[in-house]
């Protein structure tokens, strides 16, 4: 099997959805769409949390012709590359109304057949996986020089809004030494930032037993202990591997730990970025939404990191439109990504998930309303990270060089991203995949312009592998 360059040379295309919002369901459709135009005869294999949350919904979508859920995304291979369509047989299937509850066990029915004419539908209870089946560590590189190490999937909370727990399923993680493994075959490649990720990453490690469980004890009972802690496996991956740069995405408010603030702070091999999930301002709304913490723990939180680490960059979810958001909730949101030091900021517009609370709550906002706050928090988020930019200006920083390479009126640039996760035009044809250090000249059209400095590597030049560059 060759993977094909393009969608129009495939014979299978695999659209990994995602079902986060109504929008990103209405992606997958367009993408279904397009698929199928430029190429007719291809067999299109939607998977991913769309598959998950509404199997049937995708299976009857013009153009599907196998749908295979998050349960089964670890075999997509194998039932994907069956030789015929009569080959891929029909799976156990659960509606998203049967997984309602958290901690409730939904019933399976293996036995219902799948009606005549119905594309073969593989997807099953995603509660029933208590281990985090990786995918190979090569997983979603998009960036060629950047790779995504998803040590952790699934999640424990239950947000109002959120439907990611009942397509994901409970918090697992991946074992520390399997991680390590995973970061040196990595190094070994020729990488150089790691992106270590997960739905609720904050978590990783809580499900791991330290030592082995009793047989039969809950999750929820099992001793954890310091050693399954994120700051714990941090240390590990700088003490073990050779990385040069580790990236923590998104992690919650309350799982920065004084203990992880300052371990990201003291170390050069960690880039100076923190993702911070906020959602709300207001102490109501996020009551409502079901979130962990208040606006005053939240805040607590941003002003110790700020603290800690001058240049880094912070960045957090805000979602607008929350059923019952007032004018007064919203402002509180306002009033708080004003005060707070964010570089960037994610704005989401709330829109209803099937089967989460939310969803029934009475007075949904009304979507220009909605909208229009989502204008109000964008141009605000725009003025701060335009502010945090400049405030570079004559400054050198360190940078790591992608794949794409440039052209604009004052000559070639390459494309290359921030330790503290700013886009940087550096001037001149760079090789791709070096950490180097940028002298910052200008601030153009949002992205940082500058020069390689004298000290031009941060690290040992080192070359990806043939097979990984290759990717
Ligand atoms: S923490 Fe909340 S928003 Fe995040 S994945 Fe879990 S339930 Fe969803």
């Amino acid at each position: 099997m060759i993977r094909a360059s393009t969608t129009a040379q495939a014979s299978i295309v695999v659209l990994n959805t995602c079902t986060v919002t109504s929008g990103a369901d209405q992606d997958a459709r367009a993408a279904i769409r397009r698929v199928r135009r430029q190429n007719p005869n291809a067999r299109i294999v939607v998977t991913g949390c769309y598959a998950q949350r509404a199997p049937q919904e995708v299976a009857a979508l013009p153009g599907v012709d196998l749908v295979i859920g998050n349960s089964h995304k670890h075999q997509l291979a194998q039932i994907a590359l069956a030789a015929r369509r009569e080959e891929w047989s029909v799976g156990p299937f659960v509606p998203l109304d049967a997984l309602t509850l958290p901690y409730q066990s939904p019933i399976v029915d293996n036995e219902r057949p799948t009606a005549n004419g119905q594309r073969p539908v593989f997807v099953s209870d995603i509660f029933a996986h208590t281990e985090l089946l990786a995918a190979p560590v090569f997983d979603a590189a998009n960036e060629r020089t950047r790779p995504n190490l998803k040590i952790q999937d699934g999640c424990d909370n239950r947000c109002s809004f959120c439907v990611i727990p009942y397509v994901r399923g409970q918090s697992r993680s991946l074992e520390m030494q399997r991680i390590i493994r995973e970061v040196n075959t990595l190094v070994d490649a020729g990488y150089r930032e790691v992106v270590i990720s997960g739905i609720n990453l904050g978590r990783w490690g809580r499900d791991l037993l330290q030592p082995p469980s009793q047989a039969g004890e809950a999750v929820s009972q099992r001793p954890t202990t310091n050693d399954q802690r994120l700051v714990s496996l941090i240390r590990a991956i700088l003490a073990e591997t050779t990385l040069e740069k580790l990236r923590i995405s998104s992690v919650e408010p309350m799982d920065w730990s004084d203990d992880l603030i300052s371990l990201v702070a003291s170390s050069p091999r960690i880039a100076k970025h923190a993702h911070v999930p906020m959602q709300s301002g207001s102490d109501a709304e996020l009551r409502r939404m079901h979130r962990k913490y208040r606006p005053w723990h939240y805040r607590e939180k941003i002003e110790k990191i700020r603290a800690a680490m001058p240049d880094v960059a912070i960045g957090a979810d805000v979602m607008v439109g929350f059923p019952g958001e007032t004018d007064a909730e919203f402002e509180a949101t306002l009033r708080m990504v004003e005060d707070l030091p964010f570089t960037y900021l994610h704005v989401f517009t709330y829109s209803p998930r099937p089967g989460t609370p939310a969803a029934e709550m009475k007075n949904q906002v009304p979507v220009h309303v909605a909208r229009e706050r989502n204008r109000i928090l964008r141009e605000l988020a725009a003025e701060k990270k335009l502010t945090f930019m400049r405030s570079f200006i004559g400054k050198t920083v360190e940078a790591i060089t992608l794949n794409v390479v440039g052209r604009d009126a004052e000559g070639d640039f390459t494309e290359a991203l921030t330790d503290n996760y700013l886009k940087l035009h550096l001037r001149g044809a760079n090789q791709p995949n070096r950490w180097v250090k940028a002298s910052i000249t200008d601030v153009v059209s949002g992205t940082l312009a500058g020069d390689p400095s004298d000290a031009l590597t941060v690290f040992e030049p080192r070359s990806l592998t043939p097979a990984a560059a290759a990717r």
